[in-house]
């Protein structure tokens, strides 16, 4: 194994001399205080001993139960750690251990990793148990009280608070994971606040805080009442420098000539590094200039590709075709992958960032262009990293320079461990000016300091709520006493946030969400559901209201449009300036249709836009619940798959909102229309094919199939032969089986039998295609 014990620079306060001196004999996993059963799992996963950060962090007390922070880059084994904790916990003690992710994709990642354990059995005779749960807010989720290991998001765990999830008080390790993100204004607070939370509810868990190197560790580590270990250990050594033209500068001093296949110096480095059996990961800051730097790179590479490697990228593009719905964007990605190249962005759908995700990792897609999103999600490691842009653009601020912190994120994602020797991560400049500047500001700075987000009223709302409803504090003192153990108050003064939390106060005694009786303060039962259903305070007032007033008529774009309103509808739909005619056309035509007064034109026009913008989202929404494809969706919207995807799910989270809400107030017209809107929303139909749709294997392209050809209701499938079934588009025999067994039939195995040997063929064909596609 390659280890590079020079590399370990102990850059602030975290690593003593006497640690220094330890670090001369490695620490072996035989050697820890561990159960048996445990270190043998480890063992046979190819570890055997630990990595000088793992070392720290048992020196510093991990497996005696010290709360510690480990601040260590990407892949120098944090997670073995955590482990290592977990399991020491859950077979000696019986202990519940909580694993927090920022993101769901992280979650699953994880998850994965903790199923080798499962094999072990706890001392009760038992097998450890791991469970994830990422989704459905409003949900206590009482099953996952028989989990040793729980692996979620820190938003789900936030709504398990809220829920008062019995088990969260039994949990005697708590891991959070990436905490650097604390310094997230979007998703820094709600880590904040559960991490002082579960520090309220059970004491004396032992927390163990994983983080990126950040310059304050300590000062985080204070606020945990934690140990810290910083580290800029990795286990490829990383070398970092500046790209100018065909000459990339080092570091350390070293340069080297690049030759020039094309004309953009990117996609030579990207082409260089393939020539000599490697991969690049290409950094840039849009989706647009990922896709062009693909198409760019492709040119370069494809010359270079083996037979063998072409016919394996070939089957790769056909998976990228059969999965979900074809598009101009799934068929440019399929197109590029059997070139070697692709892009990797959020407009992706899910199914298709995996498969390149996949194909990456095993060395068939040699350029790998990205958006930064994927710095803070999967794993994905390459010999080298380019970073295009280093400048962001954020509408109505304009371009800015990233952190330190992000961009050693990207580079830190340079260097394949047990793979490469050395990861090369390499920034883009234009002129000599720019590559000193960049060395100085990014290739030889420190990472910043991290800084707490949560002082804002919009994102403190619905935490002072939630405090009040979940019994977490009944005085207005008690509210303070909390937020007063925050990062916030730690690293401010805690007076700056009182004032917020005033306002918040009144705010939602005004509109009646919490009582005060002298000087306890309680939830309504208004309060108490908006907490639990986990969305803004605002959001929740104007669903109320609307759902009182409502429009004039009542359709679809009424409710569709009421929830794209709420600030909790994120991100908000720009429209374009050539869409902008046509909106203001729509919005005239459903004038009565909204549960809103239109803003003037004339007098509010940056309200007007504003309204404009939620109509689009009415309008997306819409077309999906229509059947519109998702390259129209593209074509007619600009709206890409993955976003449509994130869009429909919010969508679907704050129609059951309305639905909670219109239960609680008493509107029981509206309740089955809602929740018909809702089913349609999931499955992106009309509301004929629903009762299809409740087939499974039946999504909504071949539900329309069925319906055009005359069979649109249960009974009518029920009547049809097998044989008949089976001639149809998209459905194979084990489908039409399926289908017939779901509603009640019976299929003689002779029939089946005959079926099955004639439309073998065709089977083969169709499975991957409607595997993916429903
Ligand atoms: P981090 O959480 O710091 O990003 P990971 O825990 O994901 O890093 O570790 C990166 C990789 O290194 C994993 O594949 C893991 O199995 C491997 N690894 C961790 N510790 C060791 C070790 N002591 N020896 C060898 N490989 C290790």
């Amino acid at each position: 194994m390659f280890h590079n014990r020079l590399n370990i620079l102990p850059f602030n306060r975290g690593i003593s001399r006497e640690d220094l001196a330890k670090r001369a004999q490695v620490l072996k996993i035989e050697e820890l205080s561990i159960p048996e059963s445990a270190k043998q799992i480890i063992l046979k996963s190819g570890i055997t001993e630990l990595y000088p950060p793992q070392e720290e962090a048992i020196h510093a007390g991990a497996l005696e139960g010290k709360n510690l922070i480990l601040a260590s880059p990407t892949a120098s084994g944090k997670t073995l750690i955590a482990e290592l904790c977990a399991l020491k916990n859950v077979l000696e003690k019986d202990g519940k251990v909580l694993y927090l992710t920022p993101l769901r994709a992280l979650a699953s990642e994880k998850y994965e990793e903790f199923k080798k354990y499962t094999t072990i059995r706890k001392k009760s005779g038992r097998k450890i148990s791991v469970g994830i749960s990422t989704g459905d807010y409003d949900s206590s989720d009482p099953w996952l009280e028989r989990y040793d290991i729980i692996i979620t998001t820190n938003e789900k765990a936030d709504s398990l608070l809220r829920h008062r999830a019995r088990w969260m008080n039994e949990i005697s390790v708590i891991v959070a994971d990436e905490v650097h993100l604390l310094n997230d204004a979007k998703r820094g607070p709600t880590l904040e606040v559960v991490l002082a939370r579960l520090m309220q509810v059970n004491p004396d868990a032992q927390l163990l805080a994983l983080s990126a190197t950040v310059k304050n560790a300590e000062e985080a580590a204070e606020w945990l009442k934690a140990g810290f270990v910083t580290t800029e250990w990795r286990p490829v050594v990383l070398k970092e420098g500046v790209l100018l033209q065909n000459e990339v500068h080092f570091k350390d001093g070293g340069a080297l000539k690049i030759e020039k296949p094309t004309r953009n110096p990117a996609v030579n480095l990207a082409v260089h590094i393939v020539k000599s059996g490697g991969q690049a990961l290409i950094f840039a800051g849009t989706r647009r200039n990922s896709v062009s730097l693909a198409k760019k790179a492709a040119t370069g590479i494809k010359s270079v590709l083996s037979k063998p490697m072409k016919r394996s990228l070939t089957r790769i593009a056909g998976q990228v075709r059969a999965s979900g719905e074809r598009t101009r964007i799934s068929e440019l990605l399929a197109e590029l992958i059997q070139q070697g190249t692709a892009f990797h962005h959020a407009g992706l759908s899910g199914a298709h960032r995996r498969v390149i995700e996949g194909a990456f990792r095993e060395g068939k897609v040699k350029v790998l262009t990205a958006t930064p999103t994927l710095a803070f999600g999967v794993n994905l490691p390459a010999r080298m990293v380019v970073i295009h842009d280093y400048r962001r653009y954020e509408p109505g601020y304009g371009f800015y320079p990233i952190a330190v912190l992000e961009y050693k994120q990207m580079a830190g994602r340079a260097g394949r461990p047990r793979y490469d020797k050395i990861g090369e991560a390499l920034l883009v400049a234009k002129t000599e000016d720019e590559r000193d500047y960049l060395m100085e500001s990014y290739v030889l700075a420190e990472p910043e300091r991290i800084w707490s987000k949560l002082a804002v009223e919009r994102i403190l709302r619905s935490h002072v709520l939630a405090t009040i409803a979940a019994d977490f504090a009944h005085t207005e003192q008690g509210i303070y006493d909390f937020f007063g153990k925050t990062f916030y108050a730690y690293q401010y003064d805690p007076k700056a946030i009182k004032g917020v939390i005033t306002r918040i106060l009144k705010f939602l005694f005004e509109e009646n969400m919490i009582e005060v009786s002298g000087e306890n303060v309680y939830a309504t039962r208004f309060g108490r559901r908006v907490s639990e259903l986990y969305i803004d305070p605002v959001s929740a007032v104007m669903i109320r209201d609307a759902l009182f007033s409502r429009a004039p008529r009542l359709t679809e774009i009424s409710f569709l449009h009421m929830i794209a309103r709420t600030p909790d509808m994120f991100p908000k739909l720009r429209p374009y300036s050539t869409e902008i005619d046509d909106l203001a056309l729509f919005v005239d035509e459903h004038r009565e249709e909204f549960m809103f007064e239109v803003p003037d034109e004339w007098i509010d026009r940056i309200d007007y836009e504003e309204f404009l913008g939620e109509a689009k989202l009415a309008q997306v929404s819409n077309a999906w619940i229509e059947e519109m494809t998702e390259d129209e969706t593209i074509e007619r919207f600009r709206v890409q798959p993955g976003d449509l995807y994130r869009l429909v799910g919010t969508v679907r989270w704050l129609l059951y909102a309305s639905h909670e809400l219109a239960r609680l107030f008493g509107h029981k017209d509206l309740l089955p229309r809602v929740a018909e809107l809702m089913e349609r929303i999931k499955k992106g139909v009309k509301a004929e094919l629903l009762p299809l749709i409740r087939l499974e294997g039946i999504g909504r392209v071949r539900a329309r199939m069925l319906y055009g050809s005359g069979l649109k209701t249960i009974e009518d499938i029920k009547k049809v032969p097998l044989e008949k079934l089976t001639s149809l588009p998209l459905i194979g025999p084990k489908l039409a089986k399926k289908i017939k067994e779901q509603i009640g039939g019976f299929v003689k195995s002779r029939e089946w039998k005959k079926l099955k040997k004639g439309k073998e063929w065709e089977q083969q064909a169709l499975t991957e295609y409607s595997r993916k596609s429903e």
